[in-house]
């Protein structure tokens, strides 16, 4: 247990580490990549430019200090980190090299203001989360690796087929090398795949399994992310597959992490799946799954994007709609280019608002789940909570750093 001067060190510094939240974070990576370059891996370079990642640790520092004497209501955010820890096998021995970091950093930017004792005090409560972390991520570990055809670490897959989904989202069908057999997961969980840089090192993203688990093979569908002009550079992974793992080609997969999956036992309630672009697939694996299981479930699937070239899934979802009188499901574009004649399904122009949402269930009272863009997130966080929707009703992912949707909202 933290001891009660602790918890009041910590709590009475949270408004000044709040105060200078993103200039400590930014502070703390830059040190840590210069001491500890061997965490660098574990880290996309990407969201450090943009900023997204600092932020995310900022607010998850003011989150802890602000709840320190409440651990339980971090207990979401606690399985979100540790989930996301896991997919990226993060083990024991990185946490103290990010602790002491952390607390040099509180020195170099506090300056006189952080005193021994209140840098011994965020040393102990580092520590005490640090402890519940690595309890949870070893329990993923084991979990992991116990169930039938379950791994640890990194294992070795093959591309077994490549289909193009639209102009930009292309799926890789992977079966394992060591042709064992494979582990059921839960509609939304997402893989994490390590691929070699330019520079000798590795990096890792996370992608979606998009579709319901079977056993023969892990499906992702990757969007291409593409540059803008000469200013923001393409996407380096996502390029990468699209462009160099053809059929037959190897990758090495984490096993399928998250805390973002269909409840099962929520089947009462209609489910709302609703998606914002690539954000379509955890909604597929849901989806299908979703169908199978519960045929008489009343399901809505509504995916609002670009147009129709960009759009991944759509004769998929047209083909269960024609099989499933149980699913009502409706494509937004915000830029159509063809005229609107649906194929079973409706379509129309514009985004996602909350008329639409209303006209496809039958009652609010219903389970919702959405991922997309974080723009997208949040005005869907924002209706709902209009709604009155309660919160564990609401499940939702981010392609990226957690964001605070209620400070976007
Ligand atoms: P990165 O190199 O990481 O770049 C990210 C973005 O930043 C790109 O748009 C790039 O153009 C831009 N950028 C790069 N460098 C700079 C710079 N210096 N300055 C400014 N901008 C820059 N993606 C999918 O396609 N399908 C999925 O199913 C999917 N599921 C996901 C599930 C989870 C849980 C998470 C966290 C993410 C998921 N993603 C998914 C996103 C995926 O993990 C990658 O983030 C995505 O493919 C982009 O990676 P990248 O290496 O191509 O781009």
């Amino acid at each position: 247990m933290l001891s009660q001067k602790t918890i009041e060190i910590v709590k009475a510094t949270a408004p000044v580490l709040q105060e200078h939240g993103n200039t400590l974070t930014r502070h703390f990576y830059d040190r840590m990549f210069s001491h500890n370059p061997e965490v660098l891996p574990y880290f996309n370079r990407a969201n450090q430019t943009a900023g997204k990642q600092q932020a995310a640790l900022a607010s998850a520092i003011c989150a802890y200090a602000a709840n320190i004497d409440n651990l339980g209501a971090l207990k979401e955010a606690v399985e979100l980190v540790a989930q996301k820890h896991a997919s990226l096998q993060i083990k024991a021995e990185h946490y103290p090299i990010v602790g002491e970091n952390l607390l040099a950093s509180i020195r170099e930017v506090l300056g006189s203001a952080a005193t021994d004792e209140i840098v011994a005090a965020w040393g102990e409560a580092y520590g005490f989360l640090a402890d519940i972390l690595i309890k949870r991520e070893d329990q993923i570990y084991r979990e992991a690796a116990s169930v039938p055809g379950g791994w640890q670490g990194f294992r070795r897959f093959v591309v077994s087929k490549k289909e193009q989904e639209s102009s930009v989202v292309t799926s890789f069908y992977l079966t394992p090398e060591d042709k064992g057999s494979l582990p059921s997961f839960k509609p939304g969980q997402y893989i994490t795949v390590r691929v070699h840089t330019d520079d000798g090192q590795t990096t890792m993203r996370q992608y979606s399994l998009s579709a319901k688990p079977n056993s023969d093979w892990l499906r992702i569908s990757v969007k291409r992310e593409d540059g803008v002009g000469g200013t923001v550079p393409p996407g380096y992974v996502s390029n990468l597959l699209h462009d160099s793992l053809a059929v037959g080609a190897t990758l090495e997969v984490a096993p399928p992490c998250g805390e973002f999956f269909l409840q099962d036992e929520e089947n009462e309630r209609p489910l709302v799946l609703i998606a914002g672009g690539i954000g379509i697939t955890p909604l597929m694996s849901m989806l299908q799954t979703s169908l199978q299981t519960y045929p008489n479930r009343e399901v809505a699937f509504i995916h609002g994007c670009q147009n129709e070239d960009v759009q991944a899934f759509k004769t998929t979802v047209e083909e269960l709609k024609a099989q499933h009188d149980n699913l009502n499901a409706h494509f937004r574009y915000i830029d159509p280019q063809k005229p609107l004649d649906s194929n079973g399904i409706e379509a129309s122009k514009g985004f996602i608002d909350e008329k639409l949402i209303e006209t496809m269930i039958s009652k609010r009272d219903a389970e919702y789940y959405y991922c997309g863009p974080t723009a997208f997130l949040a005005k869907i966080h924002r209706l709902l909570n209009a709604w009155n929707v309660p919160h564990a009703q609401q499940h939702f992912e981010f392609f990226g750093p957690k964001e605070e949707l209620a400070a976007l909202a």
